[in-house]
C-alpha cells in the first residue's frame, strides 16, 4: 500500500482516509500529531491554488506526497517557454525594432529558439546542481528523502515563473514587479525544498544562492 505523509507535520501514515461504505467515509488521523492526515481530499481545487500561494507548507505537502503529480515536464515546458520570451523581451536590439522584414522576423525566432536553449539549461543545471548536492548531503541517520520527491518539489516550487508573462504583457517596464516575482520565485523554493528536506531555510536560502551563481558561471562557461 502506498504510504501518504501527514500534510501537519510530515510524518509517515498508512492511509488519508477509511471508507466504511460507498457514501461513508472518515478522514484518517495522524499517528503522531493527532490531525487529520490531509484535509485537502476533500477541498476544492482553488482553495489548494490559494493556499498555495500563500506558501503554506500543508498544501505543498499535499501537492507533493499525497496527490499524483503528472504535470511536472507539462511545468517545466512552460517555465521555459516564459522565460525564454521574458529574455527576448528584455533585449534592447529587439525592443526598439518593429516589424519590417522578413529578414528580421526570421531573426527574431532564431533568437527565441536560442532563448529555449540557454533558458532549458540554465533551469536543467539549476535543479540537477540542487538535487544532487541536497541528495548526496544527506545524513545517514536521519529519515531520508528521495531526488524524485525532491526534483517534484523544485518544479512545483517554480510556479511563480509564470506570473512573469502577464508582468511582460501589462507593465513592461515595472521592475518592482520583476523583483517581486523573483523573490516570490527564491520563497516558494526555500518552502517547497524546506517541506520535502526539513533543512532549516537558512541554509537553504544560502544554498540556493550559491548555486543560482554556479550555475551561472557553468553556463556562461557553455554558451
Ligand atoms: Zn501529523
Amino acid at each position: 500500500m502506498k504510504e501518504v505523509i501527514c500534510v501537519h507535520c510530515g510524518a509517515t501514515n498508512h492511509s488519508l482516509y477509511k471508507q466504511f461504505s460507498s457514501d461513508i467515509i472518515k478522514l484518517t488521523k495522524c499517528e503522531k500529531c493527532d490531525n487529520l492526515v490531509d484535509e485537502y481530499v476533500e477541498t476544492e481545487y482553488s482553495i489548494i491554488v490559494i493556499d498555495m500561494l500563500l506558501l503554506r507548507k500543508e498544501a505543498l505537502r499535499h501537492v507533493l506526497f499525497n496527490s499524483n503529480l503528472k504535470v511536472a515536464w507539462k511545468l517545466i515546458v512552460l517555465y521555459i517557454l516564459c522565460d525564454a520570451y521574458e529574455k527576448m523581451a528584455s533585449q534592447k536590439h529587439f525592443r526598439n525594432k518593429t516589424l519590417k522584414s522578413d529578414a528580421f522576423i526570421n531573426e527574431l525566432e532564431l533568437n527565441f529558439y536560442f532563448m529555449c536553449i540557454k533558458s532549458f539549461l540554465e533551469y536543467f543545471i539549476f535543479a540537477t546542481l540542487v538535487v544532487a548536492i541536497l541528495y548526496h548531503s544527506q545524513v545517514k541517520s536521519a529519515q531520508r528523502f528521495s531526488s524524485k520527491n525532491l526534483f517534484h518539489s523544485i518544479v512545483l516550487a517554480s510556479y511563480g515563473k509564470l506570473f512573469m508573462l502577464p508582468v511582460l504583457v501589462w507593465s513592461k517596464d515595472d521592475e518592482y514587479c520583476e523583483v517581486l516575482i523573483i523573490l516570490f520565485i527564491f520563497l516558494s523554493q526555500i518552502q517547497g525544498i524546506r517541506v520535502t528536506t526539513k533543512l532549516s531555510s537558512l541554509i537553504i536560502a544560502i544554498m540556493l544562492i550559491v548555486i543560482s551563481e554556479l550555475g551561472y558561471l557553468l553556463l556562461q562557461y557553455i554558451i
